[in-house]
């Protein structure tokens, strides 16, 4: 395997063989993003400037037949955040990118006009992308196919990532053709924008240059544990994240009013039982999987009253930040919004909680949709009132004087309420990503060890300890290019490690892996604290401490030093 270096400026490609020796040998995604962004990119730079590098990654399991294993890790120092980053996404581009020999590619530099790179097995070369400029992810990929063929992987920006909106994602195709999976959190589109790279295609390989020390007993592990996620997953095929609506209201947990609330009594109408039906009496389509490998399927496409399509995956925290957090009770309106974000390359999150905010303030109604889509037209124009709304909630507070502001470190708060889910709190606070669910994601059922007493999803018992290990093993699957939502468990670390040393020939324990995950880790908090994101930032916003969630009445009981020496526990 290899890493790719590409000055975008001078359209240099230097190729780098990832050998046994090399420091990279057992690294990928998040954990070969985070030691690059670690050990190249200098952490007070400007994350915009020419000091930036994007890493783009495919994971160690990657090209494998191991079940969910064809994500991809983007890294970079956030321009939301001012610190490390890393948003993992699924679709075709990932497989194809590690069957042609590519673990990461490394983008350097800024360049003047906008640019598209073509990976087509052993080459690599750049094209012009003036024509494609200020497309929509969906245009733009319709384009990219009739040129370079049906079957080709994509990772692209919208308009929101080339006007460097601190909001704007990396979109990558799914299996059906749709710009639907995104790398959403964190601004890392901005810094694609930044490098005036439109897009990434990747011409399907001939084969593939993934290796495998013993295929036979790589098989034996992981064929098994595919049939195991079918069967085991089939009410979450079924009706995929949606189904978390009424769970998560009736634990008093979805945003609901700007997390003024956590019960949503309009819940039946944006519910998941709910768009299944939809999608099943209009044609749409249900268990689809975004990436190849994928054994469990939780994907969909809505499409409306006359069977056009809307949209391709709408999911639990698009429907929950735009939905009962904004009080817009209505499904076509928040697939609506969806198809605009992924069109417009933004984060459905960050935006969601922004217009929370917005409405919160009093700058528009509650539950006014048509206002919102109206606000995303204005993003992809990126006209002033766009540029307010699409630089993350953070930003739109401060021009507008409101303080009461669901964040940390930056980045808006996702789809938990973190005074009634306690062992989620302990992510958002202490998470070198910002409040990012997908960095250790407790909910209901999450339980890193098999035995262990971790109390009520809504009680403090051992949510620190929870929390710590369901994010090194978060960690350590987003290094391997592996869905969490196989699980991030310690008997789910055992079997990562009997398929690595399958697939590499290594010897490594159980123990070996999860040390993996801690040095990640170690690695990002040591850049943060070199960026000026310190440890002692590792908090919730004042609010959630002060004001009791409606009904169930729960604040932020955690206190702040447990945050604050959280990952002392790595060195214990
Ligand atoms: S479980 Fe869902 S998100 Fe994960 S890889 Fe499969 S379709 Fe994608």
């Amino acid at each position: 395997m290899r890493l790719v270096r590409i000055n975008v400026n001078e359209e240099s490609i230097n190729f780098e063989d990832i050998t046994k020796e090399s420091k990279y040998y057992l690294l990928g995604g998040r954990g070969l993003s985070s030691q690059i962004v670690h050990d190249e990119v200098y952490p007070t730079c400007d994350p915009l400037g020419n000091k930036n590098k994007l890493i783009i990654a495919s994971g160690l399991l990657t090209g494998s037949p191991f079940p969910n294993s064809g994500r991809t890790s983007v890294g970079g120092k956030s321009p939301l955040t001012n610190g490390i980053k890393e948003a993992n996404v699924g679709g075709r581009p990932s497989m194809m990118l590690a069957s042609s020999g590519i673990r990461a590619l490394i983008l350097e530099d800024l360049c003047q006009n906008f640019k598209l790179i073509l990976v087509d097995q052993n080459e690599i070369k750049f094209e012009s992308a003036e024509d494609y400029k200020k497309l929509g992810n969906y245009e733009l990929h319709e384009k990219l196919r009739k040129k370079y063929g049906e079957r080709i992987g994509i990772y692209s920006i919208g308009p929101a990532g080339e006007m460097m909106l601190k909001n704007a994602t990396v979109a990558a195709n799914d299996l059906e053709g749709y710009p639907s999976r995104h790398a959403a959190r964190g601004g890392l589109g901005a810094i694609m924008g930044s490098k005036k790279i439109k897009a990434i295609v990747i011409i399907p390989p001939k084969g593939s240059k993934v290796k495998f020390h013993d295929l036979k007993r790589f098989r034996e592990l992981s064929k098994p544990f595919t049939k195991y996620l079918a069967e085991s997953r089939e009410v979450f095929s079924t009706y995929g994240t949606p189904l978390l609506m009424k769970a998560v209201s009736g634990y008093g947990a979805i945003p609901t009013k700007s997390f003024r609330m956590g019960s949503y009594k309009e819940i039946e109408d944006i519910s998941g039982e709910k768009l299944h039906e939809l999608v099943i009496a209009r044609g749409g389509k249900k268990r689809i999987a975004c990436c190849p490998t994928c054994a469990i399927k939780c994907s969909n496409i809505i499409v409306d009253e006359n069977g056009n399509h809307i949209t391709s995956s709408l999911e639990y925290e698009t429907m929950a930040l735009n939905g009962s957090n904004c009080m817009i009770n209505d499904l076509d309106s928040l697939a609506k919004i969806d198809h605009l974000c992924d069109d417009i390359g933004v984060d459905t999150i960050e935006f969601g909680v922004t217009m929370g905010v917005a409405m919160d303030s009093g700058k528009i109604q509650w539950g006014d949709a048509e206002k919102v889509l109206e606000i995303l037209e204005e993003i992809r124009k990126g006209s002033e009132i766009g540029k307010l709304y699409g630089n993350g909630v953070c930003h739109f507070g401060r021009e507008i004087g409101f303080e009461r502001i669901p964040h940390v470190k930056g980045q808006g708060i996702s789809g938990y309420d973190a005074r009634v889910f306690k062992g989620m709190s302990v992510t958002y606070a202490t998470s070198p990503m910002g409040a990012d669910h997908t960095a250790g994601a407790v909910i209901a059922g999450r339980a890193a060890r098999e035995g262990r007493n971790y109390g009520e999803l809504t009680d403090n018992i051992n949510k620190l300890e929870l929390s710590y290990e369901i994010q090194i093993f978060t960690t350590v699957l987003d290094s391997m290019g592996v869905c969490y939502f196989i699980g991030p468990s310690y008997s789910n670390m055992e079997l990562v490690s009997k398929v690595i040393n399958a697939m590499y020939g290594t010897n490594l324990s159980v123990e070996d892996v999860i040390n993996i995950g801690k040095d990640i880790i170690r690695n990002e908090i040591k850049f943060n604290e070199k960026a000026g994101i310190t440890q002692d930032m590792n908090d919730l916003p004042e609010f959630l401490r002060k004001e009791s969630s409606d009904p169930i009445k729960k604040t932020v009981t955690i206190p702040k030093e447990d945050y604050q020496k959280f990952w002392k526990r790595l060195d214990e």
